[in-house]
């Protein structure tokens, strides 16, 4: 079930075990992609994205009538409740609404059905809610930065983290900028991962003060690239793996393999109409080993000389 390149003119139909409805219906006018197209994107890879979904909160960007037009950030069911998406135990965020979780690819694309486009994640376990499991650095290219010093400050961060003896990996946000996210121990709560993750980009900031700026504000990066740590705060999310983006061209959030860096001429390289392609074209999951390394941080913080 690959989504096809090419505008569909089904006007609904089935995806899996989903009836879909208004599939014919154009979510981004500059691909012409439709919300079918966005629904087989879904369940091609629902096997592979459940894996970044499940037992964690999410939140979901839906926008009923499509990239350009008002869409709404939802992290609580709120009045409509999506078939198979599970509410979590109010308890885990006290004075809010119950959380969400994705666990099937059921719940995934009753998601889609529902006009989600996005989905977001927490950085915590809904079973370990107050102990990141990851730490992100989201490289956001400010006003005049061209995509090869997106590149360049992406290895260059990755070169810190080596340097702090942190594996990372990378994905595209499948808008403008790149994700490097650090698996970590989760031993730690929110608020010292947060401010090791500043502490980071303030080195960086330090020492390379024409490249990387640690204050958000677009006016604050001009020419340089914030890197947002703020990714890492309590209730924070980030764009899933594999996440379809609510912008023009409909990018998808793509992991990747260092390697593949070099090459890379966008952060929205790949889009509905071609990523499913990529997955069936790769041999190996350039995140395989992701899953398997829980790194602890105070060796890391030593080193940096972060006194948490
Ligand atoms: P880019 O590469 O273009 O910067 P991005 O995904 O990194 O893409 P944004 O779309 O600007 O960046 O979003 C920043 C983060 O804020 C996202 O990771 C998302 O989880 C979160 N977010 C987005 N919209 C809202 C909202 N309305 N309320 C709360 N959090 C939001
Ligand atoms: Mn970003
Ligand atoms: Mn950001």
């Amino acid at each position: 079930a690959l989504p096809s390149a090419a505008p569909t003119a089904a006007s609904s139909g089935r995806v899996g075990r989903m009836r879909v409805t208004h599939g014919e219906r154009i979510v981004d006018a500059a691909s012409g992609l439709t919300k079918l197209d966005l629904l087989r994107w879904y369940d091609a890879v629902a096997a592979r994205m459940l894996p970044h979904l499940k037992g964690r909160p999410v939140a979901f960007l839906r926008a009923p009538q499509g990239v350009g037009h008002a869409g709404f950030f939802q992290k609580h069911a709120e009045r409509t409740s999506i078939p198979g998406v599970t509410e979590l135990d109010p308890a885990l965020w006290p004075g809010h609404e119950p959380l969400l979780e994705i666990r099937t690819p059921e719940a995934l694309l009753a998601a889609a059905q529902m006009n989600v486009i996005e989905f977001h994640t927490w950085n915590t376990r809904a079973a370990a809610i107050a102990t990141p499991d990851r730490m992100v650095f989201d490289l956001d290219p400010g006003e005049g930065v061209d995509f090869g010093a997106v590149r360049d400050g992406t290895l260059l961060v990755r070169t810190l983290l080596d340097e702090l003896g942190l594996a990372a990996w990378l994905k595209t946000s499948g808008g403008k900028g790149l994700h490097v996210v650090v698996p970590i121990a989760e031993r730690l709560g929110v608020d010292v991962v947060k401010a090791f993750a500043r502490a980071i980009v303030a080195h960086l900031a330090q020492e390379l003060p024409e490249r990387f700026v640690l204050k958000s504000g677009p006016s604050n990066r001009v020419g340089r690239i914030f890197v947002d740590y703020l990714r890492n705060g309590e209730g924070a999310t980030t764009v899933c793996a594999f996440s379809a983006r609510a912008r023009p061209g409909l990018g998808v959030s793509m992991p990747l393999h260092w390697d593949e860096l070099p090459a890379l001429r966008s952060a929205a390289q790949w889009t509905v109409a071609d990523a499913a392609a990529r997955l069936a074209a790769a041999t190996a999951d350039p995140w395989a080993d992701y899953w398997r390394k829980r790194q602890p941080l105070a060796a890391a913080m030593k080193r940096l000389g972060f006194d948490p």
